[in-house]
């Protein structure tokens, strides 16, 4: 008989110093007690740790950067799988290719590739880790020029339930692949590694425009007739804050000089009826634009980021927009946000089309290929008590442009959102659950939101599985 599989790697048991750190995440919202983290320091340590855990019963979560909007990256009486430490980057400039860790944040990446003039489409946040992301698919300010961040993927490196090291690329596990663009994070196995296609990149324009609140129809008018249609090199984010923050905002970056952003922008300057109250156009040096986009400043000389350097409680959910708002959906928008609990709520509006809209819906797992824009709804508190109106005010606006949406985003995981599956998954469902039943048939990767082994009847609220997830975390004990 073979010898029980060991865990191997640095584990952190409750009672540890740095247990807490080891347990946190993101969203400050969540405080869950895993009975072990593993930081794994290679992909053998990964496969330890699942046939550790797979031998004994025991529950398992995969985790990078720990974004998890609903904390589903740790579980209580389980065990956390942290690949947080993989997180080399090669680049190999001839062939423009980069293999990436899968632990690596997105600062990391975009600092390393920066260094010999590439990069891949990726988010904007630098404490986000490349892993989640990537296999939700991946939204940021390149997208419309280069694709969704799962568009650049070539390959993975990933331990499956049975703890063994595979590929997934053109050539095996083609399927795999598939479902690792878009198809969600913490489904099919653990990924150790990521290749990509990168992408030369010099010089961008970015460019930032603030309006008074009461803009908003008319600003709204004018981005959506453009957001999704204008040059494909700009991708921009309109940000509808609250009434009581007094003003709503727009910021674009562009693969171009500044004269033609500024030339593309001016539909949105001369919204009708309204005058902006600034608008600011710079030409910069890519990673200089990556910093201050992501709140780092400009000079990558001065970047430390701490993991989890801005921790907050938050609920956002999401949607995404086919047709232009007509009257009513922005009636409901404008009535929403003038009665938020605060002036840190938020509707946030990232451009599609471009480069995102010409793969094919069933292309790759991410399904959302013909929407003109994601919507996200965002609240953000500090104190406990503040969480009952502001989780029920995201809930209330997404209820309320429900009329006039589909669908939503993986990435921006929604434990509210009925009919997740469809919403999240769209015609890919029944592919994506061949696929887990191929390679996770015991359904060993499993989580509140996790693909089932079969497509339901109906596809939405479960599967194969029954109550599939919705059991409370930590039905295990080490
Ligand atoms: C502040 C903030 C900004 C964001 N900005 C953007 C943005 O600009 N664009 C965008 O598209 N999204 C954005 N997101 C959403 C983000 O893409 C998702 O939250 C993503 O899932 C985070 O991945 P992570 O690895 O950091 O998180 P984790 O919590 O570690 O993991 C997220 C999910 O992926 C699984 N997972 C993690 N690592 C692995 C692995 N190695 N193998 C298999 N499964 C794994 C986990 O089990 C979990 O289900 C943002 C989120 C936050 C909190």
């Amino acid at each position: 008989m073979s010898a029980a599989p060991r865990l191997t790697g640095r584990v952190v048991l409750p009672g540890d110093p740095g247990y807490d750190d080891a347990r946190e995440g993101y969203n400050a919202r969540f405080s869950r007690h895993p009975s072990a983290v593993v930081f794994c320091q290679d992909a053998q340590d990964v496969a330890s740790a699942v046939r550790w855990a797979t031998a004994r019963g025991v529950e398992i979560r995969a985790r990078s950067g720990r974004h998890c909007y609903e904390g589903f990256s740790v579980l209580d009486a389980g065990l956390v799988i942290d690949v947080s430490d993989l997180r080399n980057v090669r680049v190999d400039r001839a062939r423009s290719v980069a293999v990436i860790g899968a632990g690596a944040d997105l600062i990391t990446v975009y600092d390393a590739l920066g260094q010999v003039g590439v990069t891949i489409p990726a988010g904007s946040c630098p404490t986000v880790s490349i892993a989640g992301l990537t296999l939700g698919g991946g939204f940021g300010l390149l997208s419309r020029a280069l694709g969704l961040t799962c568009d650049s993927l070539l390959a993975v490196e990933m331990v499956t339930a049975e703890g063994e090291v595979i590929r997934a690329d053109e050539r095996e596990n083609q399927d795999l692949l598939w479902a690792c663009q878009g198809g969600g994070g913490g489904n099919f196995g653990v990924v150790t590694s990521f290749t990509f296609k990168t992408h030369p990149v010099s010089e961008v324009s970015i460019v930032t425009i603030t309006w008074p609140w009461g803009a908003l129809p008319g600003v709204l008018e004018a981005w959506q007739s453009f957001a999704a249609s204008t040059d494909e090199r700009l991708t921009s984010i309109l940000k509808l804050t609250a009434r009581s923050s007094g003003e709503i905002s727009c910021v674009g970056q562009m693969l171009g000089t500044g004269g033609e952003l500024h030339r593309l922008i001016q539909p949105l300057v001369s919204a009708r009826g309204t005058v902006p109250s600034s608008v600011s156009i710079e030409t910069l040096p890519y990673l200089r634009a990556v910093g201050q986009l992501g709140g780092l400043g400009s000079d990558p000389d001065r970047w430390t980021v701490h993991q989890r350097q801005a921790q907050a409680s938050f609920k956002n959910a999401s949607a995404y927009a086919y047709e232009p708002f007509d009257e009513g959906a922005v009636a409901a928008l404008t009535a929403e946000l003038s009665r938020a609990p605060s002036a840190r709520c938020l509707v946030q509006l990232d451009a599609h089309g471009g480069a995102i809209g010409r793969v094919a819906p069933d292309a790759t797992a991410f399904p959302h290929r013909r929407a003109l824009w994601s919507l996200q709804y965002q609240a953000y508190w500090t104190a406990a008590a503040e969480e009952k109106e502001n989780v029920a005010w995201v809930e209330r606006v997404r209820r309320a442009m429900l009329p006039h949406t589909r669908g939503a985003y993986i990435n921006y995981i929604d434990a509210e959102l009925e009919d997740w599956l469809t919403a999240y998954y769209g015609a890919n469902v029944a592919r994506l659950a061949a696929i887990k039943a191929r390679y996770d048939p015991r359904e060993v990767f499993r989580f509140p939101r996790s693909i089932p082994r079969s497509a339901p009847e109906a596809a939405g609220t479960g599967g194969s599985s029954g109550a599939h997830g919705d059991a409370p975390d930590g039905q295990n004990n080490l």
